[in-house]
């Protein structure tokens, strides 16, 4: 992949995607220039990196302008912007700092890219919740969505939502290469015990042997890509000349139940875990999947590692990490 001696700034790096796409980038021969301000992210995933002399890492917020944080000489020729709380948990903790590093902090580094550096690229982590609870389904990359504009997760969805307008903006006004992703569910090593999200939570209840959390009747849909898949498909978004200007969904289309995702935890585990049903919280989309035709079509892109393939990956890192 082309990123051989380019200059990438990752904001944050230290998150479970961000630090993953930190190491393909790293793997591609870039020079990564990592933001984080740990609110949600973890020094220890980026032990990887740091061993890589081609890697520096800068404790930052990336809602300020990279004017603040870049070291003097550091021009970057793409910038990914990952940085943000992302499972609902977190960002229903910290709902200013989702929707300004979202909203401001996209736009001081566009801005910053406007006045320095030009012709950069410029990455955007947006986010299947754009779509809100979709009335469109399978979600194509043209459907506007379904949103509360003032409720739990507005947040983040209309952070992300505003976001993607303030790309928008800089690639039309200013004439700068940007490039959006809609990410899907992901899954995969390094995500914290403490995300709150569906996969991490039934990893640890199962290795654990302890009751499993079904949010509402588990009848809701979500469809979850392993983390390889994803990065895969980021770099491409970055690197590929007909990705300028596009937005374009990153997911795996394989939709499951929240029960069947359950179900199949528990097979890979060998848990005789029960369930223990709690109500839905609020705004829950009731169902989402990907139309991926979009990604196959630009990109060459689709996922390659089958769900029970991803969860088992999965399970082996955190059985290891949880020492059973
Ligand atoms: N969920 C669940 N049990 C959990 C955590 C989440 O049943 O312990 C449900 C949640 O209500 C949602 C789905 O799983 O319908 C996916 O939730 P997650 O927090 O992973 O991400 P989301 O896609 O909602 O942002």
């Amino acid at each position: 992949m082309e990123y051989t001696n380019l200059r990438v700034l990752v904001t944050g790096a230290a998150g479970f995607l961000g630090s993953h796409l930190c190491d393909a980038l790293l793997q591609a021969g870039a020079t990564v220039l990592g933001v984080d301000n740990f609110i949600t992210g973890n020094k220890e995933n980026l032990s990887d990196a740091r061993k890589n002399q081609q890697f520096t890492f800068v404790e930052a917020d990336a809602i300020t302008s990279p004017e603040a944080y870049l070291p003097s000489g550091f021009l970057p020729d793409a910038v990914f912007h990952l940085a943000s709380p992302a499972s609902p948990p977190h960002y229903q903790k910290h709902p200013v700092e989702t929707y300004l590093v979202n909203s401001m902090g996209t736009h001081n580094i566009l801005q910053y890219l406007v006045a320095h550096a030009p012709s950069a690229r410029f990455i955007y982590a947006s986010s299947s919740e754009t779509y809100g609870n979709p009335l469109e389904h399978p979600q194509k990359e043209s459907y506007w969505g379904n949103v509360n504009p003032n409720g739990v997760r507005s947040c983040y969805d209309e952070g992300k939502r505003f976001g993607e307008t303030i790309c928008g903006v800089h690639a039309r006004n200013f004439g700068m290469n940007v490039r959006i992703a809609r990410i899907f569910n992901t899954h995969g090593p390094r995500m914290s015990l403490g995300d709150g999200r569906v996969t991490i939570n039934f990893f640890q209840q199962a290795i654990k042997n302890q009751p499993m959390t079904i949010y509402g009747d588990g009848k809701q849909t979500r469809s979850f890509c392993y983390v390889d898949d994803l990065i895969r498909g980021f770099l491409l978004l970055g690197s590929v000349d007909r990705a300028k200007g596009e937005t374009v969904n990153l997911g795996n289309p394989n939709e499951t139940t929240v029960l069947e995702l359950a179900e199949a935890v528990k097979k890979i585990t060998g848990a005789t875990s029960e369930y223990v049903f709690t109500p839905m919280p609020g705004d829950d989309p009731v169902r989402r999947k990907p139309d991926i035709t979009k990604a196959k079509t630009i990109l060459g892109w689709e996922p390659k590692i089958s769900f029970e393939e991803g969860l088992k990956k999965t399970i082996e890192y955190y059985k290891r990490f949880l020492n059973t």
